[in-house]
């Protein structure tokens, strides 16, 4: 059965069918972190919605080329162009420099994918390699029209569009308001919904990486880097752009804004968003200072997949609240599944009717990613009566989209496990000839060594815990 993937398209407000420019070739850009500290478990939960999106449509048969940037120049504290710049603060922070600052946090960022079961996308660009294509970009925005030079700085004029708020639910005078939330009016700009391209002029003047160019010694704005990037690498006609809520305004505005001027033609059908993890004060950011990693979860004791399994757990347009006790469920119920999925015997055939079970978890990832469902699905394979072999194939194959290490060993000594074996089988035996007594005892003997074990529909099972 041919399945088509669905997804939540922020630029129209509903789930649409999903569509390739290209039949052949799904292009996919993810806006890449601000390396100047560690990635927050939010910013986390960010990818591993991208993670699951990519995994999806490869499930489903679509081939996907994927993109992110590195921002490692021009995002400032504020996403409207003002304050300070986040990687020269990083710098300041640790005494070094902002080259030092991108190497180290991109490699933590790269360790922190890897701990989750994050795929690297193929293509990954540091916002400073491409300096060039920003100022072709900008040069000919300048020609077009779209663009302006004041006191220095060159500027997007937004006046200059019918429709620069498409992608947000808000009206234009709300939205103007939000861009000068705390932010001092800045006097160069024709309007104030302006947005910087390039900088020459800036309140700082220490900024550590500056680009000679034709509009002056400078460096470009974040906004730019995305669409000059993700227009170099994937084409003219993007699939799929993905980032956080949060990133919708101004960042993904001003990016159609830029690239259709640019262009002369719409850019990019389809735009996914995942929603906030929160805390209990609200949105989880790095600015809060205390924020937690991934780091911190393993410090805790807990195996980062746990939070991927939480987050997989709830839809990724739903905010999440992360606390401890929400990750405790999460571990006690993904440690029960691996339970169940060890104590499956790798016996018998693969049957036919696996199909019934791809088809649902296909279904499930299909209808706008419905993680749960297919989690859901794992439940129904292992109720079934499909053969160990089956449903250790169907194991295998979903796990290659949620990448929850099911099939993970856990390593035990092998005396111990033919020392489990033989109490399981002694105890079989003494409950077949109704000595409940020394079943009774065989159990308690284990349980005092942390070894528990249930009588399920599939035999009798055991967990070691910790
Ligand atoms: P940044 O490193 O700040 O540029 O953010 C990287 C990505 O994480 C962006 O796509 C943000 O939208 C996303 N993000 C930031 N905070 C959160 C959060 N609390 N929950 C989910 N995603 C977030
Ligand atoms: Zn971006």
């Amino acid at each position: 059965m041919v399945i088509f993937m669905k997804i939540y398209n922020t630029l129209t407000k509903t789930v649409e069918e999903f569509v390739p420019h290209n039949s052949g070739e799904v292009t996919l850009y993810t806006c890449g972190p601000t390396v100047y500290h560690y990635a927050h478990i939010g910013n986390m939960r960010n990818y591993i919605s991208e993670d699951i999106l990519e995994k999806s449509l490869n499930y489903l048969g679509y081939n996907v080329k994927r993109c992110m940037n590195i921002t490692d120049v021009g995002h400032l504290t504020s996403d409207s162009d003002s304050g300070d710049d986040k990687m020269l603060k990083g710098a300041q922070r640790e005494h070094t420099t902002v080259l030092n600052i991108a190497k180290k946090y991109t490699e933590a960022f790269k360790e922190d994918c890897q701990k989750l079961n994050i795929k690297w996308p193929e293509i990954v660009v540091p916002a400073t390699s491409c300096i060039n294509d920003y100022i072709k970009m900008i040069e000919v925005l300048l020609k077009k029209g779209y663009a302006y030079i004041s006191n220095g700085n060159v500027y997007f004029d937004i006046s200059k569009l019918d429709d620069y708020y498409a992608l947000t639910n808000h009206k234009e005078d709300e939205m103007v308001v939000g861009v000068r939330e705390g932010v001092e009016a800045d006097s160069n700009k024709k309007n104030q919904g302006d947005f910087v391209l390039w900088f020459t002029k800036s309140k700082f003047e220490d900024q550590e990486l500056k680009w000679e160019s034709p509009f002056g010694l400078g460096y470009p704005g974040w906004h730019i880097e995305c669409s000059a990037i993700s227009i170099k690498y994937l084409g003219e006609y993007l699939d799929i752009h993905c980032g956080g809520v949060d990133n919708i305004f101004p960042h993904h505005t001003n990016e159609i804004a830029q690239s259709e001027a640019y262009l002369g033609h719409n850019w990019c059908r389809y735009w996914f968003h995942t929603e906030h993890l929160n805390d209990k004060t609200g949105k989880m950011s790095k600015s809060k200072g205390d924020f937690l990693t991934v780091d911190t979860l393993v410090e805790k004791g807990y195996d980062p997949i746990i939070f991927r399994y939480m987050c997989l757990s709830s839809h990724y347009r739903k905010q999440l609240l992360f606390d401890f006790a929400n990750l405790d469920n999460a571990k006690e119920s993904y440690n029960k599944l691996l339970t169940k999925i060890r104590n499956i015997k790798d016996e018998g055939t693969i049957e036919d009717d696996i199909r019934i079970y791809q088809d649902q978890f296909k279904k499930a990832l299909s209808n706008d990613l419905n993680t749960a469902l297919a989690l859901t699905t794992i439940y129904d394979v292992l109720k079934s009566n499909l053969s160990g072999k089956s449903k250790l194939y169907l194991i295998k194959e979903f796990d290659n989209v949620l990448s929850l290490n099911l099939l993970k060993e856990e390593k035990i000594d092998d005396k111990l496990l033919t020392y489990i074996h033989e109490k399981i089988n002694e105890r079989a035996q003494a409950k077949a000839q109704k000595d409940y007594q020394t079943a009774d005892k065989i159990r308690e003997e284990l349980l005092k060594q942390n070894i528990v074990i249930k009588d399920t529909r599939e035999g009798t099972t055991f967990e070691i815990q910790k």
